[in-house]
């Protein structure tokens, strides 16, 4: 690879709002035989808003909500901006918080009203030792309609079911169906519920998906598809991701994600578009093309 025509196509990237960050992720990139991408804020707008709100039994829904939206708060998650926002829309001011946790990959705990609070996924209510099974059915429902189920629970208790409906991006479709066709296998990693998933992934038309990762399942999930297909692309926003961006053959960030994710990257996707992707894999080609 001469310098001068990396030059040149890392210069025509940037044009085109895909930063590279160095020269020798142009090669990396048009190795790569998996684009593995991760669903909320990637595949997603990762702008999600709260379509639904279950109190559990014993709970009011304006209490909870409250709650709900003060430990979100503090959170950069999306999922949190949305749980918040919807709180303070309905319910006004929210009660002070202290003593706040975030765990990558499984939700959040504080102190509110005096309550132990603790919002996520399942395996987060599990972890705390939290019976969802009062509101399970109901949870998988929601996820089957795509949307993202999260659980509230205070003081050991569950006390609602929420889920989050996050749009998928207009172009995701069409990124994901033009980079199949440059024969790449397209898989989802998410830590997300499996039902919502799979929902999203098949209105995608991606047949590979794994769910319910922790970020070092993503870690994982990257070295079996690279020992089934060769080398990984991987693309991620999230402070959940930075580890799969620093493990993967080439990392790419949505350049509007976390500071974290673009740091952890070898190429960012400026406009966070995935247009950016398919223009970032064709002129990996054509450069290396040219070189040989
Ligand atoms: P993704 O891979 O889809 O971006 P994450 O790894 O960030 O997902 O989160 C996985 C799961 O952990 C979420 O689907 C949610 O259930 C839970 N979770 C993480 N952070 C939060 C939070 N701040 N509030 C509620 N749930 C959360
Ligand atoms: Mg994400």
């Amino acid at each position: 690879a001469t310098p001068v025509s990396i030059m040149v196509g890392t210069g025509r990237a940037a044009e085109r709002g895909v930063l590279f960050r160095q020269g020798a992720a142009l090669q990396a990139l048009q190795e790569a035989r998996v684009i593995a991408l991760d669903k909320t804020g990637t595949l997603t707008e990762g702008r999600p808003r709260l379509v639904d709100f279950l109190p559990a039994p014993g709970f009011s829904r304006d209490e909870a909500l409250a709650l709900a939206g003060a430990v979100e708060a503090r959170s950069e998650h999306p999922i949190a901006r949305a749980v918040t926002e919807a709180a303070r829309a309905e319910t006004g001011a929210l009660p002070e918080v202290s003593a706040f946790e975030a765990m990558p990959g499984h939700g959040v705990t504080a102190r509110v009203g005096g309550r132990a609070a603790a919002l996520g996924s399942r395996r987060q209510m599990e972890r705390l030792g939290v019976d969802v099974a009062p509101l399970a059915a109901e949870a998988e429902r929601l996820a089957g309609e795509g949307k993202s189920p999260v659980y509230l629970a205070l003081d050991g208790r569950l006390g609602a079911l929420l889920a989050v409906a996050d749009p998928i991006k207009p172009e995701a479709r069409e990124a994901v169906a033009a980079l199949r066709a440059r024969g790449l296998t397209v898989a989802m990693l998410t830590g997300d519920a499996d039902a919502t998933a799979q929902v999203v992934a098949r209105s995608l038309g991606i047949e590979e998906v794994r769910a319910e990762l922790l970020p070092e399942g993503k870690v994982e999930a990257l070295g079996s598809l690279r020992a089934a297909h060769g080398p990984v692309a991987f693309v991620g926003d999230g402070i959940n991701d930075a580890p799969a961006l620093a493990q993967a053959d080439v990392g790419i960030a949505i350049g509007t994600g976390t500071d974290v994710a673009v740091e952890s990257a070898d190429v960012v996707l400026m406009s966070g578009a995935l247009t950016g992707l398919v223009e970032a894999v064709a002129l990996s080609r054509a450069t290396m093309a040219n070189i040989r």
